[in-house]
């Protein structure tokens, strides 16, 4: 409970974690983390003395009762400071494997639990699963002590109650004025359901008779929001955002990509470097049959994809860029492999990144901010509606067209759920991870809204809110939430409602998620005004008009010297299908 990050788990995922903690000796003198080490476990010191060392130098000393080590059980990374026992020592030691699928079973469990609970009322019962398992990401458990009323006759109440432990009696005013009990109930029951419909006048009081109870609430205003009004819903079928692949449009996108059938490697010549990623390099290319073309070369490492188990994510960006097609979302043509690399042929965006132009000018106002933002909506509601979330929102990799419009790039991240579902993998980028990905709760399109309060905040405020020396004090500081920061006084009030609108903490309350999906965002203060149809159409003009001067001009992007690194040869045959 004293680490920053763990006492951010609940206490039956903690009990948990204890359990599956094991016990390691470890003797005066030894190793017990290696910087530049890859990780895979945290520790808590249970006997000893231990010194933190960084490049040969003492920094710190860590004694009894200190966890450490622990962005390991987040994801593989490299240590970045060693850990010596000064004395013999023992340690209880946690792995990321045990962590995570502990993590993602209790969250599973909880979910199970809770929609088992709403099952039971009538009211509820008729629902999908898919739904209800949405709902009970809005339950909030309440605590009360014996004695404590929660709900009392004659007041009004939009609140929904189930026990969930404990017991409660149910009392009416009597003739003389006394309390009379009517019914008690217990585990299971629950009350007010009328308040989900419409306000409640409470007929009755609720009393809490057992020592302590713990009930689920549910709130009308959340429900509806959420999923919309519960006396609609009664009659019709609830639907869901469309979610799911478009044949017609695929078919249309493949069709018109035919023509770049036989660009071949070898067609190719590089004119410049653009960007230089983890994996590789993309390269500024010219066909040499269509010279007065130039297209974006993603050229990525073998070798490096098969040492970091990325292949999955290289194909789901295959896969993914080759289905889509949105004027704010590059498109890519075609894919090629060698021996040691795979490519992606793309179309190319010279403006540069977003990134480097924020950098040159510190911060942008509302309405350039407003403009960028409205892209990157547009981008996301069109791949939302197609099940695919994309997880990598940061200014880097928004690229400006030579019209100064946004096109988005890099989708190593971007996967297909089924509407309804969530998935488990961290990823993403520090700064603007939602704090259901760092507490392993299991994720869905919320975490791209939550990226979108982020991503307005840096290009307001030229960084973005949640900022430390390394990624786990990152982490740490987006628990705590959006509202532990200052914001700077030269962004306007109604900016910062929207911001704090996508970041809310519970994925199901951020703008953009519910029932009006985008058109909530739409509908915003912040955003009225603003020519949507104009946006999607591109004839609205732009805030920054970049300076490019040839399908070959990379002036706007920084300078990168040579990869020096040659890799060698990778012939396992993973990337068959490339
Ligand atoms: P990382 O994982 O480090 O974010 P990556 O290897 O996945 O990088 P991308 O983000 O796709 O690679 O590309 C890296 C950079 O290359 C981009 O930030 C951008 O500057 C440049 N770039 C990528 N695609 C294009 C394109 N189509 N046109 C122009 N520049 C591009
Ligand atoms: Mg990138």
């Amino acid at each position: 409970m004293e680490n920053d990050f763990l006492k951010n788990l609940s206490s039956g995922q903690v009990r948990e974690l204890v359990d599956a903690m094991y016990e390691k000796t470890i003797p005066k003198g030894c190793y017990v983390i290696r910087e530049g080490e890859n990780g895979s476990h945290l520790y808590v010191s249970g006997e000893g003395e231990y010194d933190v060392i960084k490049e040969g130098k003492v920094l710190g000393k860590l004694g009894v009762g200190k966890a450490f080590g622990e962005l390991a059980i987040l994801y593989n990374c490299k240590r970045t400071a060693s850990i010596k026992a000064v004395t013999d020592g023992k340690l209880w030691t946690l792995e990321r494997s045990v962590f995570q699928t502990i993590m993602m079973s209790t969250g599973l469990k909880k979910t199970e639990k809770q929609v088992n609970f709403l099952k039971i009322v009538p009211l509820l019962s008729t629902l999908p699963s898919t739904l209800l398992s949405k709902v009970s990401d809005v339950l909030e458990l309440e605590v009360y002590k014996k004695g404590d009323y929660i709900v009392r006759e004659g007041t009004s109440g939009d609140t929904f109650y189930i026990i969930c432990d404990g017991s409660v009696k149910v009392t009416k005013k009597g003739e003389g004025g006394s309390e009379e009990e009517i019914r008690t109930l217990k585990k299971g029951d629950y009350f007010g359901e009328q308040a989900l419909l419409k306000t409640d006048l409470r007929t009755a009081n609720v009393v809490a008779v057992s020592d302590s109870l713990e009930c689920l609430t549910l709130d009308r205003e959340s429900f509806f929001q959420l999923v919309g009004d519960l006396n609609e819903l009664k009659d019709k079928t609830y639907k869901d955002i469309p979610n799911g692949r478009d044949e017609k449009h695929e078919t249309d996108i493949q069709q018109t990509n035919k023509e770049y059938i036989d660009v071949t490697l070898d067609d190719l010549e590089v004119i410049a470097t653009l960007g230089v990623g983890g994996f590789g390099r993309v390269e500024l290319v010219k066909c040499r049959n269509r010279p007065t073309l130039a297209y974006a070369l993603k050229c990525l490492k073998k070798q490096h994809i098969v040492e970091t188990q990325q292949q999955e994510h290289v194909y789901s960006e295959k896969n993914i860029l080759l289905a889509c097609r949105h004027h704010f979302i590059t498109r890519l043509f075609k894919t090629f492999k060698d021996k040691k690399y795979i490519y992606m042929l793309m179309e190319a965006s010279l403006g540069g990144e977003l990134w480097t132009i924020l950098r040159d000018r510190g911060w942008f106002d509302d309405s350039t901010t407003r403009f960028y933002i409205g892209c990157v909506v547009s981008a996301f509601d069109y791949l939302h509606s197609r099940g695919i979330i994309y997880r990598d929102l940061k200014p880097e990799n928004l690229l400006l067209d030579k019209e100064g419009y946004i096109k988005m790039v890099d989708f190593g991240f971007s996967k297909r759920i089924d509407s309804g579902r969530k998935t488990w993998t961290f990823c993403g980028t520090p700064e603007y991870v939602a704090p259901e990905i760092i507490l392993n709760k299991g994720h869905d399109r919320a975490v791209d809204f939550w990226s979108l309060g982020i991503l307005m905040y840096e290009l307001l405020a030229g960084t973005p809110p949640f900022t430390a020396s390394d990624p786990m004090k990152v982490y740490n500081i987006i628990l705590k939430g959006i509202d532990q920061i200052d914001v700077p006084r030269h962004i306007s009030r109604v900016a910062v409602t929207l911001m704090k609108r996508f970041c809310k903490e519970n994925p199901v309350e951020r703008i953009g998620y519910q029932k009006d999906g985008v058109q909530d965002i739409k509908k915003h203060r912040w955003f009225q005004g603003f020519d949507w149809d104009g946006l999607n159409a591109k004839t609205l003009t732009p805030p920054i008009l970049p300076a490019v001067a040839s399908a070959s001009d990379s002036s706007n992007f920084d300078k990168y010297p040579r990869d020096e690194n040659i890799p060698s040869d990778e012939l396992s045959g993973w990337d068959k299908d490339f």
